[in-house]
């Protein structure tokens, strides 16, 4: 419930973070944690302009039109929100904020068979229990750790990690996973979800229906985004600002060898997945296409199509020149040969 004392402390935390930190902070209602309505005009369905055109936010004024978008670092519309609305549940607007928060969840029930976004589990780790174990694995894969970073505790036990970010550069995500085949398909993994440009979440400090939210961290400065998390979240989709990869070639140095059919199939699909591989650039997929590539011709080898040696120095080399960190390549090879696929049937393509 609200008392005055919870009232007051939330908006204090907000004002704090707004007059200290830069951060474009508002209200929320106290049950849904929803930004509050705008006017009539600007809820209308035909509303023609956006909220960077919009006449009633541009007054400055403290209007609560287009919900995250009203959020605002003037003190004084900060301190008439308050008194207003009464409220003990306060946001941060992470896009407008030059942010990007990670939401770990700790809900109850069995993980995927695939927990992460197009990386597998390792083999030798257990299943995660919640996002935060999830997200913990995902940065010792990447090579990278959570970081000292400003932290929320949640009322359900789940985290918000807070990270300076490139403004408008990356959007937002559910880690989903898809009927059917137990895998996380879409954002990082299970139980990680992702709020950036148009994101917002709830500010230490505030007290919902669920209970208090509260700063874990010991600083209250976001650190820069890890380089390992650009990575993982450009890999996964969520670039705003991605090109596609060049189609130019590179050479890849794989010898022809032997004539025999599948030897020659093998390494004919060894030629294309370096000549693939050795050009894509950084944050386009290059550990998974790497992974996805020696499961396939871990499969040839374990036929006795093709030396694994000759697989692994070429594919090694191909993700090399792509810039693919040693360690990342070791893995993905590791792991792929862990999981070789059933090699193709060549008789009728012959
Ligand atoms: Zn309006
Ligand atoms: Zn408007």
């Amino acid at each position: 419930m609200t008392t005055n004392r919870t009232v007051q402390t939330a908006a204090d935390a907000a004002l704090w973070l707004a007059v200290h930190r830069g951060w474009h902070v508002l209200p929320l209602n106290y049950g849904t944690k929803t930004p509050l309505r705008g006017c009539a005009d600007c809820r209308a369905e035909n509303t023609d302009h956006t909220p960077q055109t919009c006449p009633c936010l541009a007054r400055g004024d403290g209007a609560l039109c287009h919900g995250v978008w009203a959020a605002t670092t003037d003190a004084s519309v900060i301190s008439r929100w308050a008194q207003r609305w009464h409220t003990s549940v306060w946001a941060v607007h992470l896009g407008a904020s030059g942010l990007l928060a990670v939401d770990l969840d700790t809900r109850p029930g069995p993980p995927p068979r695939h927990p992460l976004n197009g990386l597998p589990w390792p083999a030798d780790e257990p299943p995660p229990v919640d996002g935060l174990d999830t997200y913990a694995t995902l940065a010792a894969l990447s090579g990278g750790t959570v970081g000292d970073t400003f932290t929320t505790d949640t009322p359900s036990g789940g985290l918000h990690l807070v990270h300076e970010a490139e403004p408008g550069r990356w959007k937002g995500s559910h880690g989903k996973v898809r009927d059917g085949d137990d895998t996380v398909r879409t954002g990082l993994g299970w139980q990680i979800d992702i709020k950036a440009y148009g994101g917002y979440v709830v500010l230490p400090g505030s007290t919902s229906k669920a209970g208090l939210y509260r700063r874990s961290s010991t600083t209250t400065t976001p650190l820069w985004r890890p380089d390992w998390l650009a990575d993982a979240l450009a890999r996964t989709g969520h670039d705003r600002t991605a090109t596609p990869a060049k189609a130019t070639s590179a050479p890849a140095p794989v010898a022809t060898g032997g004539r025999s059919g599948p030897r020659r199939y093998a390494v004919g699909a060894l030629r294309s997945a370096c000549t693939e591989l050795a050009v894509m650039e950084p944050n386009s997929g290059r550990n998974r296409k790497l992974f996805r590539s020696t499961t396939r011709l871990a499969g040839m080898v374990a036929a006795g199509w093709i030396d694994r040696t000759e697989v692994e120095t070429a594919l090694a080399a191909a993700a090399g020149h792509a810039g693919l960190p040693a360690g990342e390549i070791r893995y993905a090879l590791t792991s792929g040969f862990n999981r070789p696929l059933p090699v193709p049937d060549i008789r009728s393509a012959a």
